[in-house]
């Protein structure tokens, strides 16, 4: 079965290309002030690309404020597990197109990579999905469902509302999430751990209004001098993020070589590397923290002033399993108790997004490890993602006792939401390979 899978996907890689090229020419941006009408046609060539694979009672999902997201699902044989399978339509917008080397919305291959926006993230991800239901022709060994949703890029507000809205839709045993990618290309890859996000906004004043800095100057405090003390007792003197109280966890999966890392961050020669631990567990499993933005006075058009009142947004990255909650109210405490000379100081909470460690001791994280090994001819490798997926935890929620696997045929020259964003098109019909693998072992899965 397995030499069949392979021929088969082998013999499908024009017509993956076909429908990945088909879907890239669709600018279907789904932010507010683009055109909506491309998301929808985008949800419908999405649809009809699933239905001639073989997927039936398709589907548009609309909710009110929303942009379409696409159901269908195909039957396997009688009391065969369920496999409910993610990707989404949207896209990031192309951002300056002369960053670009071709045009964003038109598909071009230059040494065996597809460039586009979305031609990765992940628009990849559903052809992935109609390819390994081609390759067992519509009739896999499991009942497979997917649903491709339309917002994803853009918004997150109507995600709980879609999931859990279609709870008996959706529901499945196996979830396969193929919006990440592989560590190297080549290298089959798990994503496990998802840090959460919290950030909160803080002014300091200090006096009614601005005043001139040498008639008044020496003994009133200015706000962005305040400020900036504030702000640097975030870390310690080795870089460690200094809020008390926040967890830290360990890390297991892959090693992050410092070359490399410093290579693809693009720090600048010479520039140290903050914190301690290893790389790997400062980027995916402890906080980091930092400062994203400042309101004060600009240098072009400074006076001589004392600043009465300065803001800054802070933004802390949170350990997987942290609570959100608990880790803003550390980080307000924190800034309130480290407030100088008794200024005055307002706080605003942003929206936290959790984080998610993935349980992967479960028969499907097994049989996904075979089927990726098979796949590549490499042992699996495990990664965190430094940002949220906020559908994970979603789905986590909704469906507590179904595996969730996180996967994709990005790679780590796939540019996603950048200039010049490509997929592989060897790691696509990997990627589907392996899918297509997975569904055949979990067939093994009893009920
Ligand atoms: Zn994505």
């Amino acid at each position: 079965m397995t030499q069949d899978l392979r021929t088969a996907i082998a013999a499908l890689a024009p017509r993956m290309r076909d429908d990945l090229e088909r879907l890239v020419r669709i600018p279907s941006v789904a932010f507010e002030g683009f055109d909506p009408g491309p998301v929808r046609a985008s949800a419908e060539a999405t649809a009809e690309i699933l239905a001639s694979a073989g997927f039936a009672d398709l589907q548009l999902i609309e909710l009110p404020g929303d942009h379409p997201a696409v159901f269908g699902r195909v039957d396997g044989p009688e009391g065969s597990p369920t496999v409910l399978l993610y990707a989404h339509h949207d896209v990031q917008p192309s951002g300056p197109e002369e960053l670009w080397d071709t045009p964003p919305f038109e598909p071009v291959e230059k040494d065996g990579r597809l460039f586009g926006r979305g031609s990765a993230d992940d628009k990849s991800g559903i052809v992935t999905h109609a390819a390994a239901l081609r390759a067992f022709e519509g009739h896999p060994p499991v009942t497979v469902k997917v649903i491709v949703e339309g917002e994803e890029e853009s918004s997150t507000e109507n995600l709980p509302t879609l999931v859990h809205g279609r709870r008996d839709l959706l529901t499945a045993e196996v979830i396969v999430v193929a919006d990440a990618g592989n560590w190297r290309t080549g290298q089959p890859t798990l994503t496990t751990t998802l840090r959460g996000l919290v950030d909160c906004t803080l002014e300091v004043r200090t006096l009614e209004l601005p005043v001139h800095s040498g008639a008044y100057g020496g003994p009133a405090p200015d706000a962005l001098v305040a400020l900036v003390r504030m702000l640097a007792t975030l870390h310690d003197e080795r870089g460690n993020v200094a809020i008390e109280g926040l967890a830290t966890e360990p890390w297991s999966g892959v090693d992050y070589p410092e070359d490399t890392y410093r290579g693809e961050a693009g720090v600048l020669p010479g520039v140290e590397l903050v914190g301690e631990g290893p790389l790997a567990e400062r980027l995916w499993t402890k906080p980091s923290v930092s400062v994203i933005g400042i309101d004060a006075p600009t240098v072009h058009g400074s006076r001589n002033i004392l600043v009465d009142r300065a803001r800054a947004r802070v933004s802390l990255r949170i350990p997987p399993s942290e609570d959100p909650e608990r880790a803003l109210s550390l980080l307000m405490n924190h800034l309130e108790a480290v407030a100088p000379w008794n200024v005055r100081v307002t706080l605003k909470r942003g929206n936290p997004a959790l984080g998610f460690a993935v349980p992967t001791g479960g028969p499907a994280h097994r049989a996904a490890r075979e089927a990726l090994a098979e796949a590549y001819g490499r042992d699996v490798v495990e990664v965190g993602s430094g940002g949220s997926i906020p559908l994970i935890p979603v789905l986590a929620e909704a469906f507590p006792s179904a595996e969730l696997l996180l996967v994709g045929a990005m790679d780590e020259r796939s540019n996603i939401h950048a200039q010049n964003e490509s997929v592989d098109l060897t790691e696509l019909a990997r990627a589907a390979l392996a899918e297509a693998l997975l569904l055949e072992q979990l067939s093994n899965l009893s009920r």
